[in-house]
């Protein structure tokens, strides 16, 4: 049966009441558009960016990491096209005032707060600027990067010296990014600061188109095997309009979130525009040797680019269900276990007998490999309420068979499903669980 569908307001008040994401500096009242990530996002987070770089990274030999600095010399945003043209049309309504990115309006001409006139539209720069020591004059100006990608491209010939890679090959990074958007939106899917995924693939021209559709098919399989239901995920190709300049072709994956269909991670063929760029702006030779066919050329660059943010609003929104139950209802995020916040919840059926002792052991035991919680409060129904709501996937109880036959009860999230393990194998049983799923997906 397919799920009902969430509302923003029913995650975002999940994710407040069970610490996945608050509003940054919430005690002042707030900071628009900033958000700071709880005990539980913080941990989903961390463990969707681990999920990608042993995607990206680990799985593939001839991709390897990198981690550039947030502050790079402003000549890089000049040889990007940065500082002249990353810009979006600023519009005002000349009674409320209120301002609007132009291409995002239906109607350009008609404010959508109060339905008064707006202002002609000007180029608003989206780089935030900032001065690097002590002195603020114009010799002085830095940027806070804008996007992970020109960490990479600069350092392409580093990359290529340090190490055994050849063209083609990829350079993956995870890190922040910051636009001074016009307007933001949706809970944490456009804001000012932001992480991005991105990795840049190498590859000699004539060969780009070949690699674009490979890595598109990639990126798709990358979100199923994050459980993401597949009839909620879609390509949109960039029409003439949409396409950026240094762009050949480029497709987004967009995901069905509650406002409608977005973009989730961008694929773009870049051709060798970057390296050209960067080659003339600093003198320094950019080109590639091949020693095997002694052939020379600027590498043409394959990007695959997804937010971070966005894919953990992806994740809570795919992931959210309200179920009913023969008996009961219970709200469960269905979480790939390898991203789940808490892997498993220990819990001793009743607080005597000496149950609470077993399961303190085994929580211990497993602490070390996973992020597991011990709870003892309330009837075993409850328990297992409360990690559902946290999509914890599984739930492990001792009960009195367990001093017995050295056997717990595992109860599986989504089936609800029950077998019995033995103690000395848990740690292996979910490994097999959480940790070998990609086996099958490689
Ligand atoms: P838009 O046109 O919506 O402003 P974009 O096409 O400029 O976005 P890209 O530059 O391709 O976006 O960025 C790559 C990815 O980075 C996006 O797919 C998105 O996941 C993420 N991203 C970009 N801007 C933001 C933002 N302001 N907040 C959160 N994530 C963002």
């Amino acid at each position: 049966m397919a799920k009902a569908e969430t509302t923003m307001e029913n995650l975002i008040s999940l994710c407040k009441r069970r610490g996945f994401i608050f509003q940054s500096s919430d005690i002042y009242g707030g900071l628009s558009s900033c958000y700071d990530y709880g005990p539980l996002g913080s941990d989903l987070k961390k463990n969707i960016k681990e999920f990608w770089w042993r995607w990206m990274v680990q799985r593939h030999e001839d991709i390897v990491g990198l981690d550039a600095s947030i502050l790079m010399a402003p000549q890089v945003w000049e040889a990007s096209g940065h500082v002249e043209g990353f810009t979006d049309p600023l519009v005002d309504c000349k009674k409320c005032k209120h301002r609007f990115r132009e291409d995002l309006l239906l109607d350009p001409h008609k404010c959508p707060d109060c339905g008064g006139e707006l202002t002609e539209s000007r180029q608003f720069n989206l780089m935030f600027k900032t001065y690097m020591g002590p002195v603020e004059d114009d010799a002085s100006i830095v940027y806070l990067r804008p996007e992970t990608a020109q960490g990479i491209y600069v350092n392409f010939p580093n990359v290529v010296k340090s190490t055994r890679q050849r063209v083609p090959f990829g350079i993956a990074q995870i890190g922040k990014a910051f636009r001074n958007e016009i307007t933001t939106e949706n809970f944490i899917f456009r804001t000012r600061e932001f992480e991005q995924m991105e990795m840049q693939f190498f590859v000699k021209p004539g060969t780009d188109m070949e690699w674009f559709e490979k890595w598109k098919q990639d990126r798709i399989d990358y979100y199923k095997a994050l459980n993401i239901r597949p009839e909620k995920l879609r390509f949109h190709q960039h029409g003439p309009d949409e396409l950026a300049h240094y762009a050949a072709d480029a497709f987004d994956i967009q995901y069905e979130f509650p406002f409608g269909w977005k973009e989730l991670e961008g694929i773009h063929n870049r051709t060798d525009f970057d390296l050209s760029r960067h080659e003339k702006f600093s003198g320094k030779d950019l080109a590639y040797y091949d020693d095997l066919t002694k052939e020379k050329f600027i590498p043409y660059i394959i990007e695959t680019s997804a937010g971070a943010d966005r894919t953990v609003l992806t994740v809570l929104a795919d992931a959210y269900e309200e179920q009913q139950l023969e008996k009961d209802s219970r709200t469960v995020m269905h979480f790939a276990p390898e991203i789940a916040p808490v892997k498993a919840g220990v819990f001793p059926l009743v607080k005597k007998d000496g149950l609470p002792e077993i399961a303190h052991e085994i929580t211990d035991k497993l602490r070390p490999h996973y992020q597991v919680f011990y709870d003892e409060g309330g009837a075993v129904g409850r328990r297992y309420r409360r990690q559902d709501e946290i999509g914890t996937p599984y739930c492990i109880t001792v009960d009195f068979q367990t001093k017995e036959d050295e056997t717990v009860t595992i109860r599986e999230r989504d089936s609800m499903e029950q077998v019995r393990v033995k103690i000395p194998e848990l740690r292996n049983w979910l490994f097999e669980k959480i940790n070998n799923r990609l086996d099958s997906n490689s």
